[in-house]
């Protein structure tokens, strides 16, 4: 039993740290919104008037927060919080500079850290079944490793600092263009008379294999747990598409990678987003390139 608290109780933050009292932790939870420390109280998180409140006898610290800057903002206010020798891991997805500016902060403080972003959506972080991709150094993560698996089903060192924030950067741009690359072909099969479900079969099993296809399908029928059935409600919205899309490309910027299809991707879900899709689910963009087929065929 760890005496955690748990900074960020929205979407994901809320089931997460419901989770951590399933496993028999002491979780303290703190967010800025009334209603979801409500929803937190119900699945037994202890509700703290203040972030003070929430750390004060804390061995664990784990915040799940919207943006990078809200990370440091939140860790710089630990600073003067938190005892030496806490555990503090940062589970948002943020930018690379961001979570680096938060290690530091802790080694300040004498605390151990992780960032520890998440990929799995909001079901993942119900059902307990999230992938961890961690960072930061070994005997933390020898520490904390257990915590995260109260929360997730896979957990993956990927090395020092910023490290899990890197491979969640670079996996969710392979997400954004393969799932732009299926929406395509499915659109190119309706166009040469190719039904959904024959070029599924083939596909599924073949080269053009992806997660995209196989588990995310965006037409409905051939994978029926696809938002794809359910009116596109997400799952995983554009928004969130567009901003790891963003960091990805900030992240290219920074360091010179050339992502060509990566910049394509962002400018595509940006479009999406300013068209009032954004709270749509991400694999709705197929029914953004129909459109333009139509303003095609017409114009
Ligand atoms: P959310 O907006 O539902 O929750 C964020 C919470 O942080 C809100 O409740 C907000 O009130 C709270 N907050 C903001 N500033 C705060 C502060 N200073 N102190 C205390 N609380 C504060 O967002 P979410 O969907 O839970 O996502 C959280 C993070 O997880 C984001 O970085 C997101 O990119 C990432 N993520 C989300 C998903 C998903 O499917 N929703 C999947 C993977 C990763």
């Amino acid at each position: 039993m760890t005496k955690i608290a748990f900074v960020g109780l929205g979407n994901m933050g809320g089931p997460m740290a419901g989770n951590l009292v399933r496993a028999g932790h002491v979780v303290r939870g703190f967010d800025l919104s009334d209603t979801v420390m409500t929803s937190a109280a119900e699945v037994g998180v202890r509700p703290a008037g203040s972030l003070a409140e929430a750390v004060s006898d804390a061995e664990c610290v784990i915040t799940m927060l919207p943006k990078g800057q809200h990370v440091v903002a939140v860790w710089t206010d630990l600073t003067t919080l938190v005892a030496e020798g806490t555990l503090l891991i940062d589970c948002s997805t943020v930018d690379v500079e961001s979570a680096r500016q938060a290690h530091k902060l802790a080694s300040v403080m004498n605390c151990t850290s992780l960032d520890a972003p998440v990929s799995g959506g909001t079901s993942g972080a119900a059902a307990g079944t999230l992938t961890f991709m961690v960072g930061g150094p070994e005997v933390a993560f020898a520490v904390g490793r257990p915590i995260l698996e109260a929360m997730g089903k896979t957990i993956v060192h990927c090395g020092g600092p910023g490290a899990g924030q890197a491979a969640k950067i670079c996996n969710n741009m392979i997400l954004g263009i393969s799932m732009i690359g299926v929406c395509e072909a499915f659109g190119l099969a309706e166009k040469l008379g190719l039904s959904h479900q024959a070029l599924y079969d083939v596909a599924s099993r073949s080269s053009g294999q992806c997660w995209s296809l196989t588990a995310y399908c965006p037409v409905p029928g051939p994978v029926p747990t696809s938002p794809a059935n359910n009116d596109y409600r997400p799952g995983f919205t554009g928004a969130l598409m567009l901003k790891d899309l963003l960091l990805s490309q900030e992240a290219a910027r920074q360091t010179g990678a050339a992502t060509p299809l990566g910049q394509q991707a962002a400018g595509l879900y940006a479009e999406f987003e300013k068209a009032g899709h954004g709270d749509e689910d991400f694999s709705a963009i197929i029914q953004m390139l129909r459109e333009r087929e139509r303003e095609r065929a017409g114009g």
